[in-house]
């Protein structure tokens, strides 16, 4: 089932993180510290047919915080238009972030970072392709030496103490979270997730992982992009384990929402116990 791609190897993610640290009662990390990096693209690649990779080197990425979450993003920033350079907003006197030279806002998506690596302030991002949105087409057109944006990342995905097991569930867009999930949990840590992608070629290789049961859903379409069927997926999952678990929901909003009231009022899930990120919505930019 799960089959093997050409995806060009990748180290295993080097950061602060590690799996432990992301178990547990409390959030162990400090208070998100606003900060913004110019990336320059060192690497370009289409991965699978929905999904161009993209590795950034970082200026001064020796600043960059990371959250402590496997799920951690960033905003990247783009250029408004081929007139207008891109510009970050600058730390001020009073230590506050502001344009003072009158620059204006840059367009900006959030994005998973698959990779990072510190010592080499090298991030990776994978972009999901679709018709329309600045992020999706500057992918499409991404050249090494193209420059971007981006903030200090924040995250969400926070295991609760005594959990069990964990069910992650997304369409092609979680993919990058849910796969670094899976890489950093704790190995004994049983693991469930359903993926949805628009064609068996969108598979990412995960057999490395260990103590995982991963299912794909396909529409075997690869026009499919911009559709979700997460909302029927869902209801196809009837029991759940035993004992007390967490359930990890990324993707479309709606769909988001309607796989969050299935567990919580179809299965009886806590609800505490479930994190919905509504990723993208259907036919509605983000802004
Ligand atoms: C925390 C977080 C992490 C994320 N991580 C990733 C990631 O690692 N990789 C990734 O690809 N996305 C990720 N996303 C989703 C991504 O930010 C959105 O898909 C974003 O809207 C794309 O921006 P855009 O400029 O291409 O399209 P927009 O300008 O936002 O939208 C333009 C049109 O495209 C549609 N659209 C937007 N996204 C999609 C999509 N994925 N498929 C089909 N149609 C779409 C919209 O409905 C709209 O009609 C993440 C979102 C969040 C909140």
């Amino acid at each position: 089932m799960h089959a093997s791609l050409p995806i060009k190897h990748e180290s295993r993610i080097e950061s602060s993180n590690n799996a432990a640290s992301f178990v547990g009662s409390a959030h162990n990390h400090g208070p998100y510290q606003e900060d913004y990096f110019l990336a320059t693209v060192i690497d370009i690649d289409r991965i699978t047919p929905s999904m161009v990779r993209a590795v950034f080197s970082i200026t001064e990425g020796e600043r960059l915080v990371a959250s402590g979450h496997p799920d951690e993003w960033v905003r990247i920033a783009f250029q408004p238009d081929p007139e207008t350079p891109l510009t970050l907003p600058t730390r001020l006197e009073n230590g506050k972030w502001g344009r003072p030279d009158g620059s204006k806002h840059c367009p900006n998506r959030p994005y998973t970072i698959r990779y990072w690596q510190p010592s080499s302030s090298e991030m990776t991002v994978d972009f999901v392709v679709h018709d329309g949105g600045v992020a999706s087409t500057w992918a499409i057109n991404a050249r090494i030496g193209d420059v971007v944006g981006i903030c200090n990342p924040e995250g969400r995905f926070w295991l609760p103490e005594n959990s069990e097991w964990m069910l992650l569930m997304g369409d092609i867009t979680a993919l990058p979270a849910i796969s670094r999930i899976l890489e950093e949990k704790p190995e004994s840590m049983p693991a469930i997730a359903h993926i949805e992608i628009p064609a068996t070629a969108d598979r990412q290789d995960l057999d490395h992982v260990l103590n995982s049961d991963l299912t794909w859903h396909e529409w075997d379409e690869l026009s499919s992009a911009g559709r979700t069927d997460l909302a029927a997926i869902v209801r196809m999952i009837t029991s759940l384990p035993a004992g007390p678990g967490y359930i990890y929901i990324a993707g479309e909003a709606t769909a988001v929402s309607e796989c969050r009231k299935h567990f919580r009022d179809v299965l009886g899930f806590d609800k505490q116990r479930i994190a919905t990120l509504g990723y993208w919505i259907e036919g509605q930019a983000r802004v």
